[in-house]
Parts: structure tokens; sequence; C-alpha cells
């Protein structure tokens, strides 16, 4: 009987796609609606990647706490809008690896985005449709269940989420430094392996086949 092949699961944004910009002009956008004042797009940032709190991020924009669920809520109506996903952009390296993975790896992607015809549009346009075994939409927290609950996963994320579920799952999580969390921040959380982005997946693969 054929080996079965090892399933590496993929996040989407921060992960394959660069969101820095779309981030950084969703919240500069925002802000300016509720009458704040930007604070600077490095700066921002570097919030976001320490997981900084809503009020704090409020605070440093000059605006009260009490405006945290109209932001929350303004996020989550505009992050998915046509004019910010223009922003996002690939991450370095991606249809390399991915192309290189294909064959030897069942390869699924998993996003929690709500709007699914975007993702589909996104993954037209970036030409990255054709790596994927499967598409799946489910937000990190319930992995596990349904269809990506197989063994033998290898997830590779960049968000704190998806390294708690995977440890509970006994899978394997890959923690990539180069979306919505610093290195600093991802390691308090101890994921089985840490890199950059995904062109350093291939030596960490490496290591995992000689392990299981
Ligand atoms: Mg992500």
């Amino acid at each position: 009987m054929a080996k079965k092949k090892l399933k590496i699961i993929f996040d989407w944004d921060g992960t394959l796609i660069d969101i820095e910009k779309k981030y950084c002009k969703v919240y500069k956008d925002i802000i300016n609606t509720l009458g704040g004042k930007p604070i600077l797009h490095k700066v921002i940032w570097a919030l976001k990647r320490k997981n900084a709190s809503v009020e704090l991020i409020l605070s440093k924009s000059k605006l009260p706490p009490n405006l945290k669920s109209k932001y929350a809520q303004e996020i989550i109506g505009r992050i998915e809008k046509d004019e910010y996903l223009a922003l996002d952009q690939l991450m370095p390296g991606v249809p390399r690896v991915l192309e290189n993975l294909k064959n030897k790896y069942t390869l699924i992607l998993c996003t929690n985005r709500r709007d699914r015809q975007n993702l589909f549009t996104q993954l037209e346009h970036f030409q990255l449709r054709y790596f994927f075994d499967d598409i799946i939409f489910q937000k990190s927290k319930t992995l596990g269940e349904g269809k990506a609950g197989q063994n033998d996963c290898i997830v590779v994320a960049d968000s704190q989420d998806y390294i708690v579920v995977v440890k509970k799952l006994k899978w394997i999580s890959v923690a990539v430094f180069c979306g919505i969390r610093s290195r600093k921040y991802l390691q308090s959380y101890h994921p089985d392996f840490i890199i950059k982005d995904v062109r350093s997946l291939p030596d960490v693969l490496s290591k995992v086949q000689k392990e299981v």
C-alpha cells in the first residue's frame, strides 16, 4: 500500500501573504474616521506584532478606550474590502516553495476569511490556486474538527492561536515571524519550529521527516 502523504496546512494572511500594508492602511483610515491621530506605520505595525491591546492602540492614537468595540467593528467591516485587499503582497519565495512541496505533500490552505469569493480572486491573482489540494474556511481555534481533522499534520502559521491548538492536537507547529506577530512573541508560545518565512520550510521538513 502506498504510504500516505504528510499534510501541510498553511495559514494565508501573514504566512503566504504580506498583510502589513493592508493592516496599516485599515488602521489609519479607521483612526481618521473616529477622529483620532494615527501613529506612524512602523510604530503601529510593531505594536501589532507584539499583540498590543486595542486600548493601547487607541490611547496612542489619541482616542478614548470606550471606542474599543467600534474600532473592532470597523476592522471587520474593512479588512476584506477590495481596496484594502489590493495592498496584499506575496511573501518572498512562496510559489517556488509550494511548487517543490506539491508532489511530496498534501497541501491545504486554511483561512478564517469570511469572503470566500475574494479569497479565490486573490488565489487566482497570485496564481497559487493550483498548488492546494484543499481549501478550508475555518478559524484556527477549530482546527482538528471537520475536514482538517486528520493525523500527521504540519501547520505553518503566523499567529499564536495556531500554536496553541496544534499543541493540543499533538501535530507539528511551524511558526513564521514574517507576519502579524514578532519572533519574540511567538517564541513565548514554544512552537515546534520557528522560521522567518516559508523559504526555510524545506529545512524544517527534512528534520520532521527524520523524526516521523
Ligand atoms: Mg495569519
